[in-house]
């Protein structure tokens, strides 16, 4: 699971996140939606320590994220990050890719990491795929690589930053399908993201963030189904 509580993150002058407190429990998909600026990025970066929070308080597995003395790789190594733009190496294959992570970091041998690999990319139904390089690869194949890569780590975590939204319409369903199986077996998961329908069927709690705070959260039936604040009818009737 991961706590956040009393998060601040400011650029310079600006406070882009302004006291964010966040629960979300071992096996729970949160959906975090909200306008462009609204902070969400900002937020899963400073669960894995790719941004410094200015304060508050971050657990995740068992590590306090804003110990100053902790170990920023057994920290990310808990942690799975899918992004928007797929960041695989381009110039290894689909199997490298999937391996290079757990050898350098978790000193995994080469046999238990191809084995591994194999069976992450099977669960993303790609194992035929191992020997390729990225740029033969639809963008909708590279992001199941890309996840495919963050669960060879075993990680407790996974956060997805918009992972459909660069993709073209025909592969969005089948990165959609990986994520809801992976959902469905117990993972515990942050998702950022546009697609609603996703949210409504997979979400657990769905949480709308407007400038840098929590507006409104719950069940997706009810955040989604019947908002109760302004900004959120605002922001849904734009999206829906
Ligand atoms: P989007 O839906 O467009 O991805 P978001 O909700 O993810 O938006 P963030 O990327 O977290 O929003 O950005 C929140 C605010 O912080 C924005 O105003 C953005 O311009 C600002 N910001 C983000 N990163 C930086 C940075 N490295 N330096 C300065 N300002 C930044
Ligand atoms: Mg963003």
């Amino acid at each position: 699971g991961c706590t956040i509580s009393g998060l601040h993150k400011s650029y310079g002058d600006v406070e882009v996140l302004k006291g964010i407190d966040l629960d979300v429990e071992p096996g729970q998909v949160v959906c975090l939606i909200g306008p462009s600026g609204s902070g969400k990025s900002t937020l899963l970066r400073c669960v894995n320590l790719l941004e410094q929070p200015n304060a508050g308080t971050i657990t995740v597995a068992g590590f306090d994220a804003t110990d100053p003395d902790v170990e920023l790789n057994s920290l990310r190594r808990h942690v799975g990050m899918v992004f928007q733009a797929f960041n695989l190496f381009p110039h290894l294959t689909v199997l490298e890719n999937c391996t290079i992570s757990q050898r350098r970091v978790l000193h995994r041998g080469k046999a238990e990491a191809e084995t591994i690999a194999v069976d992450r990319l099977t669960k993303v139904g790609l194992a035929d795929l191992a020997d390729r390089y990225p740029d033969q690869l639809s963008g909708g194949q590279q992001q199941r690589v890309a996840i495919a890569r963050a669960l060879a780590m075993d990680p407790n975590l996974m956060l997805f930053d918009e992972p459909t939204s660069a993709l073209d319409p025909e592969t969005v369903g089948d990165v959609l399908q990986v994520m809801r199986r992976l959902a469905e077996a117990g993972m515990t998961m942050v998702v950022v993201t546009h697609e609603m329908e996703f949210a409504r069927q997979v979400a657990d709690r769905v949480v709308f963030m407007d400038g840098g705070v929590v507006v409104e959260e719950g069940p997706a039936k009810d955040v989604i189904g019947n908002p109760q604040h302004e900004r959120t009818k605002h922001f849904l009737s734009r999206v829906l």
